[in-house]
């Protein structure tokens, strides 16, 4: 009798769960996304790095720990952290030009972690948590839309439908894109554009102050790529997919040479 009454008790807070989390979990760079991006760069390191990582992390891979930065968005005491997944700035400006927010952003995320790794001073403690940050933070970079513009916080506002779906064009590319893609992070690494060691040395190039404006071009390109309430589907995806790719591939091997610089 007890057991029942229990479980009729637990069902519906169960549901009222699920339909948080999946809300949640709708306004994140999918896991999937982050992981794709944590293998690419393990498969990227030099043994130095690898070797220094896998210390750290307890023999955990890159792909495990990317998605750390959104499991802790959960619990309050992370708070500080959570402007530190993107950036937003006009479309006209650079990232330098513009006088960044006091809560930090993505840039000064990304710098703050590099710093803490770096520093043999640091606490070992301090230096796994800022490493497993700064591998989600990287792939955060990536997504197109985690630089867009302030007025619609990064495509949040621009309503438009997926397959008969209400959506924005933030989660478009946040989630509804790869997880209808249906692939897993492993298969999706390994099926990535294939590209030779020369392209990969050429996507490599650069530093993150350059890495973001990209993602700011792309992501004022993707603005123009929908109109309010449109009826997105196959043909969108079609038409930006191997760029969708592309972005987990070049998060990827950008991640490992930051590493490997770190870790040197
Ligand atoms: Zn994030």
């Amino acid at each position: 009798m007890n057991k029942i009454y229990t479980m009729k008790k637990i069902i519906p807070l169960l549901f009222i769960f699920l339909i948080q989390f999946s809300f949640a979990n709708d306004m994140i760079w999918s896991k999937t996304g982050h992981r794709t991006t944590g293998e690419v760069a393990q498969n990227h390191l030099t043994r130095k790095a690898e070797k220094a990582i896998a210390k750290l992390l307890n023999g955990q891979s890159l792909a495990l720990v990317s998605t750390f930065g959104d499991d802790i968005k959960a619990d309050r005491s992370f708070k500080k952290f959570s402007a530190w997944h993107y950036v937003n700035y006009p479309a006209d400006k650079k990232y330098t030009d513009v006088e960044p927010s006091e809560f930090g952003d993505i840039i000064i995320g990304i710098q703050k972690c590099m710093a803490v790794i770096k520093d043999e001073n640091s606490l070992r403690a301090d230096r796994v948590f800022y490493l497993k940050l700064l591998v989600h933070l990287i792939g955060d970079l990536h997504q197109p839309m985690h630089v867009g513009r302030l007025e619609d916080k990064g495509g949040n506002d621009i309503q438009v439908q997926w397959f008969g779906k209400g959506t924005n064009l933030h989660r478009l590319w946040d989630s509804n894109m790869i997880n209808d893609y249906g692939m897993s992070y492993t298969e999706l690494a390994k099926n990535l554009p294939k590209i030779t060691k020369k392209e990969a040395q050429k996507i490599q190039e650069g530093n993150i102050f350059d890495w973001v404006e990209e993602s700011q071009d792309l992501a004022n390109e993707l603005y123009g790529s929908v109109e309010v309430g449109e009826k997105l589907g196959y043909r969108y995806s079609y038409e930006y997919w191997n760029v969708l790719e592309t972005q987990l591939q070049k998060g990827g091997l950008r991640l490992a040479k930051v590493l490997n610089g770190l870790f040197e």
